[in-house]
C-alpha cells in the first residue's frame, strides 16, 4: 500500500526526501537509496506502510538496551529495507530486498498484538526504522497513549525533522555503531558516505530527552581499531554523559563477510577497557554468554544491580525508584514503570 510520506520537500532540483542524512532527491517514477520511497505525480511515497516484514515479542535486552526498562518486554516489527548497505548485515534478507515484501498489518492491530504478547511496549527494529518512520510513528502514538513504550534500534542516520516527528512518543533509542564509526569502514563496507550525521543527530536525540544507549560491533581485521573506539568513547562520555550504557558487541561471520573471523573475548575486553579508561562507568559486552561485563555493577557501591545471561535477565534489584538498592546510586536507568523486578525471564527456572 502506497501513502503519501510525510517529511519532503519540494525544491527546483526535485523531491528531497528529509528522513535520513542521505537526503535523496528525487524525480517522478525515481526511487530514494532505501528502494521503499518513490515519488509519483510530484508527491513522495513510502511502500511499507503497514507492510510487516519481521515481527516477535523480546526481551528488551535483546535490543540491547540495558538501561531501559529492564526485564520487560517489547514487541518488536519491521518492513524491508535500509537506508545503509553492510555487507555484514545479519537481516540481508530483509534489509537489502530489491522489492518490499511482508503482511498487512496496521498501527491498531500491531498494538493489539502487543498488548496480547504482554508486551510492554513497542520496539522498531531488525531493520531500519527511519525508512519506517510514519508507520513507527502512528504505532508509536497509539501505544504511547495506551501507556506503553516506544524503542527504536537505529543506525542513527536520521534528520532533525526525522527526530522531531517520532520524539514525542520515543522513550529510548540503542544507536548501533559497526567499526566504531571508522569513516573509511562506513564508506567501503556500509555504502554511507559520511558519519558526522550519526553524531549530530544523537546530540539531538539526547537533547530530546530520549535515552541513548549506544552498541558498537567489532569486526576482526576491517573493524577493530582501538583509536576509534576511544573517539567514540570519549565523545560519548562528553556529549551524552559517563553514565550511558555502552555495548561493545562480537561479530559473527555473515553475509558478504564470512572469511572474516568471530571477534574473540580478548579482543572485545581490549576494546572494554579503551571505553572505561576513557570514563564510561556501564560498558557491556555482546555476544559472549557468560561474559561478566553482561551484568550492570553500581559504580558507587559495586553491588551487583542487575544480572543476565546474554540477552536474558536473571534479576534486578534496582530498588522501586529504579537507584542502586544498596546506596541510592543513580545509575541512569529509565523506563522504570515497565520495569520488571526481582527474578526476570532466566531467574524464574
Ligand atoms: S529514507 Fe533516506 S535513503 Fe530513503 S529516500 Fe529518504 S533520504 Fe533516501
Amino acid at each position: 500500500m502506497m501513502r503519501e510520506a510525510t517529511l519532503y520537500s519540494n525544491l527546483k532540483q526535485g523531491i528531497r526526501c528529509d528522513l535520513c542524512a542521505r537526503r535523496c532527491v528525487l524525480h517522478d517514477g525515481e526511487t530514494g537509496f532505501c528502494r521503499v520511497r518513490v515519488v509519483k505525480d510530484g508527491k513522495l511515497y513510502t511502500k511499507v506502510y503497514g507492510l510487516i516484514d519481521g515481527m516477535a515479542a523480546d526481551p528488551i535486552e535483546k535490543k540491547p538496551l540495558f538501561h531501559f526498562a529492564p526485564g520487560s518486554h517489547a514487541f518488536s516489527i519491521s518492513t524491508s529495507s535500509c537506508n545503509f548497505r553492510c555487507q555484514f548485515c545479519l537481516n540481508y534478507h530483509s534489509a537489502h530486498r530489491e522489492v518490499p515484501a511482508g503482511e498487512m498489518i496496521m498501527p491498531e492491530e500491531i498494538v493489539h498484538l502487543a498488548e496480547r504478547h504482554n508486551c510492554a511496549g513497542i520496539t522498531y527494529t531488525y531493520t531500519e526504522p527511519t525508512v519506517f518512520m510514519e508507520l513507527a510513528h502512528d504505532t508509536a502514538e497509539i501505544a504511547h497513549n495506551k501507556g506503553m513504550f516506544n524503542t527504536f534500534v537505529t543506525n542513527g542516520y536520521l534528520t532533525k525533522e526525522a527526530i522531531d516527528y517520532i520524539a514525542p512518543y520515543l522513550d529510548a533509542a540503542s544507536v548501533n555503531f559497526k567499526g566504531s564509526g571508522n569513516k573509511k569502514f562506513y564508506n567501503d563496507l556500509m555504502s554511507v558516505p559520511k558519519v558526522e550525521p550519526i553524531f549530530t543527530a544523537m546530540d539531538y536525540m539526547n537533547k530530546k530527552g530520549i535515552l541513548i544507549e549506544i552498541t558498537n560491533l567489532i569486526i576482526p581485521e576491517v573493524g577493530d581499531h582501538p583509536e576509534d573506539t576511544e573517539y567514540l568513547a570519549k565523545w560519548t562520555v562528553e556529549h551524552l554523559g559517563p553514565r550511558t550504557a555502552f555495548h561493545v558487541t562480537a561479530f559473527s561471520p555473515t553475509y558478504k563477510l564470512t572469511h572474516i573471523p568471530r571477534t574473540s573475548a580478548k579482543m572485545l575486553e581490549k576494546h572494554i577497557a579503551i571505553a572505561k579508561e576513557a570514563g564510561l562507568e556501564f560498558v557491556y559486552s555482546g555476544n559472549i554468554p557468560g561474559h561478566d561485563y553482561e551484568n550492570t555493577y553500581c559504580p558507587e557501591c559495586g553491588y551487583k544491580v542487575i544480572e543476565r545471561h546474554s540477552v536474558y535477565l536473571k534479576s534486578n534489584n534496582l530498588n522501586e525508584q529504579g537507584l542502586c538498592p544498596q546506596c541510592n546510586a543513580n545509575l541512569n536507568i529509565s523506563g522504570i514503570q515497565w520495569m520488571v523486578r526481582g527474578k526476570g525471564q532466566l531467574g524464574r527456572f
